[in-house]
């Protein structure tokens, strides 16, 4: 069974403030995509990594790619306008024989071995994908015009990281609907695709603002 891995890094992430797309601001001596590019490139669960980069990136993240040795990458591409645009193009990329397709985040750095392991064998239990989830510490609540519209049961819920599994097939039909998504299991769900959860890691924290990038540049060899 081969799994194909697809790293959308074209975010422009804006709210970090640098003159650079957030896949390339440093994180210690190299861009923050070298992060999750080695890790999944490590993972024996992964046979290949298809990069997607922003406009004008593509050679640099080829370059990174061959400076870190990450050998697993056979092409990169150019994103689009949105996640799931992107999602599309490195898609594209992955040969119709493969069977699983794992999308990750690269504003995710800190991605455990273990996560993998148990996103791929939630799949071999017939799910149609899975995602790994965290607990929500918060308490949500639904808002309107201002005010609170409602208090959810927090115990139904969970926070929802990268990467996400797919079974190819599966994913393939889901973004060729044509809908967005903040993440793939949501398209799939539209499908009417089964979505396993699979337990998370706190270190896959989602890179937004300087602040986040500090935490992961602590949590750096974990
Ligand atoms: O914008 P957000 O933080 O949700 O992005 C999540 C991931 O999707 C990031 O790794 C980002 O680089 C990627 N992305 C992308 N193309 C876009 C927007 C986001 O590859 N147009």
């Amino acid at each position: 069974m081969s799994v194909w891995a697809v790293l959308v890094a074209a975010g422009r992430g804006e709210r970090l403030g640098e003159d650079r797309p957030k896949a390339f601001v440093r994180l210690g001596e190299l861009p923050l995509l070298a992060e999750p590019l080695r890790r999944l490139d490590d993972s024996a669960w992964i046979d290949a990594v298809v990069l997607v980069a922003p406009p004008e990136w593509e050679e640099p993240a080829i370059l990174l790619a061959e400076e870190i040795g990450a050998s697993k990458v056979t092409a990169c591409v150019t994103g689009g306008d949105t996640r799931t645009a992107s999602v599309r193009a490195g898609v594209a990329e992955v040969p119709a024989d493969a069977a699983v397709i794992m999308v990750h985040d690269a504003a995710r750095p800190l991605l455990p071995p273990d996560v993998v392991g148990r996103l791929v064998e939630a799949l071999g239990q017939g799910f149609d994908g899975a995602v790994p989830v965290v607990p929500l510490h918060d308490t949500v609540k639904r808002v309107a015009s201002g005010a609170v519209a409602e208090t959810l049961d927090r115990r139904e819920l969970v926070g929802v990281q990268t990467p996400q599994a797919f079974v190819a097939a599966v994913l393939r039909a889901a973004l060729a609907r044509g809908e967005e998504g903040t993440d793939c299991a949501s398209l799939v769900e539209a499908s009417g695709g089964r979505v396993a959860v699979v337990d998370g890691d706190e270190r896959l924290l989602k890179v937004t603002t300087r602040a986040d990038l500090d935490r992961v540049a602590a949590m750096i060899g974990s």
